[in-house]
């Protein structure tokens, strides 16, 4: 027989509360006796870069012990790619919550991930400072988690 899977599809934006609460539903699921936990991707977006940092410490904390039983698939094609910039290894739009500690080490060598939210844009700052956008000129501080302020202009 295989083994107890339950599906999630988490709708709209994966921020820090949201990944919060989809970490939690996942323990619950785990607590129940479910071994293998599907999250279908296709409605979960925009995904925050502050969304995948809270995953990847949940998946070398709390849910340590299944990360590799715990995917994501048909990803929203956006998603996909935020997933991709920080270093989870996504194929065919799946990927899997055993990705996130590479991801983790990754990200310390390739700097920080940064929002920028007057526009849109993803891009990378080598370390905590200020920066402006490369897409629409909006200057910010970037802290060391890459959660930015804005400056007034
Ligand atoms: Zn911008």
């Amino acid at each position: 027989m295989a083994e107890a899977q339950y599906l999630l599809i988490p709708v709209g934006i994966l921020d820090r509360p949201a990944a919060r609460r989809l970490v939690e539903e996942v323990e619950y699921l785990l607590k129940k006796g479910y071994e293998q936990v599907e999250i279908n991707g296709e409605r979960l977006f925009p995904v925050l870069s502050e969304g995948l940092a809270e995953l990847s410490r949940a998946a070398q904390e709390e849910l340590r012990d299944h990360q590799a039983n715990i995917h994501f698939f048909d990803l929203h094609p956006e998603s996909a790619t935020r997933f991709l910039l920080h270093g989870w290894r996504v194929d065919r739009r799946r990927t899997a919550l055993g990705e996130a500690t590479e991801a983790e080490l990754a990200e310390e060598d390739a700097g920080l991930v940064v929002d920028c939210e007057q526009c849109g844009a993803t891009f990378r700052v080598p370390t905590e400072g200020d920066y402006a956008c490369p897409s629409c000129g909006a200057t910010f501080h970037a802290d060391e988690r890459g959660v930015i302020s804005y400056y007034e202009s």
